[in-house]
């Protein structure tokens, strides 16, 4: 094997660059070493750049969703041995402290958002797990890359908006923000039995992707209609059954609690970098339940197991591939948004 890999890094500041680095070595009996096959782009590595993720530590290597190959393993590692395919979980967990065994993998005592963020992530060649056996779903043979690529991070993120907003069979539910973890959340949503799903966005192209993929039923650009009265049109005059939030955007709370209809559940999975106000002066009487999170990533094998089905199917959303030589250019594209990119795959190094 290689001793030294190529990595994406991010320097203090935000820039970025493709460098030489040491493949990692095994550190803990619990991690493993991956052989990255597929990693991408998310959202979140911008707000790192941007500086707006204070846990993140300097020249860290970005990255945080991909799956790989299993290169090596610790002594403790039970569930896996070299050459296993595997996605991997966007957070790093424990599996055995109080929040772990609960399901709340979020906020495990030993762990969190570290890949990418507080060690070295998965835009490299090879990446070091740790707490391999609670961190890596086995992907069987009929699942490929491409179809597991998003299982540990957006699709998570979409099952856990659908759980929060407690989709059940026959509910109209509505989603604010088309990128890719609404459109995530929308399919979550019909997994659970949504009867229909709105998507709203104020971009028009992402409207118009969500529409030539039939990702969802009725599409709304607030900003060139009413969206609320536009989804109690829709929902009989009553409002949606559910409603997700994966925008963060100018407006977009406020605009979650409206689209609700009485007794509804409200899940907020969207980041924000200000503020927001709950005015309950005005929403009294709407008896609403509001649930907000960051993913609790614990679904990824039966993620896995509705992708063998073909229940769920995410490479749609794969619009850019190109190898880690090319990623600075991913990053210009996924960030301005060019090129209808919703998603920028990045498959191994080219020598
Ligand atoms: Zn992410
Ligand atoms: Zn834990």
């Amino acid at each position: 094997m290689r001793e030294t890999m190529m990595a994406l890094v991010c320097k203090e500041g935000g820039a970025l660059a493709l460098e030489e680095r040491p493949v990692p070595l095994l550190r803990d009996a619990r991690d493993a070493l991956v052989r990255v096959t597929l990693s991408t782009i998310c959202t979140s590595d911008l707000h790192i750049r941007k500086g707006a993720v204070p846990r993140a530590v300097p020249s860290v290597v970005l990255g945080h969703e991909f799956v790989g190959e299993v290169v090596q393993v610790g002594d403790a590692v039970r569930s896996l041995r070299p050459g296993d395919r595997v996605c991997a979980n966007c957070i790093t967990f424990c599996g055995d402290c109080w929040f772990c065994r609960r399901g709340y993998i979020n906020n495990c005592a030993r762990g969190g958002w570290e890949l990418g963020c507080r060690i070295d992530g998965c835009q490299a060649e090879y990446v070091r797990v740790p707490f391999a056996d609670a961190g890596l779903t086995k992907l069987p043979g009929g699942v490929s890359d491409e179809a597991a690529l998003l299982v540990g991070d957006v699709l998570s993120s979409g099952y856990f908006g659908a759980q929060l907003a407690e989709v059940r069979p026959g509910d109209r539910v509505a989603v604010i923000g088309a990128g890719p973890v609404g459109l995530c959340t929308a399919q979550c949503a019909r997994l659970l039995g949504a009867s229909g799903v709105a998507l709203l966005d104020i971009d028009p192209d992402r409207l118009a992707f969500a529409r030539a993929h039939a990702a969802c039923d009725l599409a709304v650009n607030p900003r060139e209609e009413d969206a609320v009265r536009a989804v109690r049109a829709w929902t009989g005059g009553r409002g949606a059954d559910g409603v997700v939030e994966a925008a963060g955007g100018e407006g977009t709370f406020s605009l979650a609690w409206q689209l609700a209809r009485p007794n509804a559940s409200v899940g907020i999975v969207a980041m924000y970098e200000k503020a927001q106000t709950l005015p309950l002066e005005r929403m009294y009487g709407k008896n609403l339940t509001f649930r907000t999170g960051g993913v609790d990533a614990v679904h990824c094998a039966a993620l896995v197991e509705w992708i063998a089905q073909g229940r769920l199917d995410t490479r749609w959303m794969l619009t850019h591939t190109a190898p880690l030589n090319r990623i600075l250019e991913g990053y210009h594209t996924f960030a301005n948004r060019l090129d209808g990119c919703i998603k920028w795959a990045v498959t191994p190094y080219e020598r």
